[in-house]
């Protein structure tokens, strides 16, 4: 996966992240720490990263997926939880991105979803 940086403020993918990350948090989820050198890194939550246009395979946009907390990944009894958990999160982040109004199509095969960037930079099908 092709993983952008936020560009500057005006990145059309910075404001949508911030819109789908913002309603996430009014949810009640958390949003991830995905840089590995954060100490809140451990804690999981929702990944929230932009991908550049791949012609063929996915458009430019947001990918949203589900990180479980370190403790059920580095304790090996508990793997089958944490795959398990890994599918039943992925699943259910999809169905609320739906009911938010979000336009989420799945995105390879770990179960995340993608939701574009059109021409205006919006893509929800209402805004949230
Ligand atoms: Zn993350």
């Amino acid at each position: 996966m092709a993983v952008v940086r936020w560009k500057s403020p005006e990145y059309p993918a910075r404001a949508l992240a911030r819109r789908i990350g913002r309603s996430l948090v009014e949810v009640g989820l958390s949003l991830h720490r995905c840089e590995q050198h954060d100490p809140m890194y451990r804690l999981g939550g929702v990944c929230l990263q932009s991908v550049e246009a791949q012609p063929g395979k996915n458009p430019e946009g947001i990918v949203v997926t589900w990180t479980t907390h370190d403790v059920l990944l580095l304790d090996e009894k508990r793997w089958a939880s944490y795959f398990v958990m890994h599918q039943v999160m992925n699943a259910t982040l999809g169905t609320i991105l739906k009911a938010l109004g979000y336009d989420a199509q799945p995105h390879g095969s770990g179960g995340a979803w993608i939701i574009a960037i059109d021409q205006d930079g919006a893509s929800e099908r209402q805004s949230p």
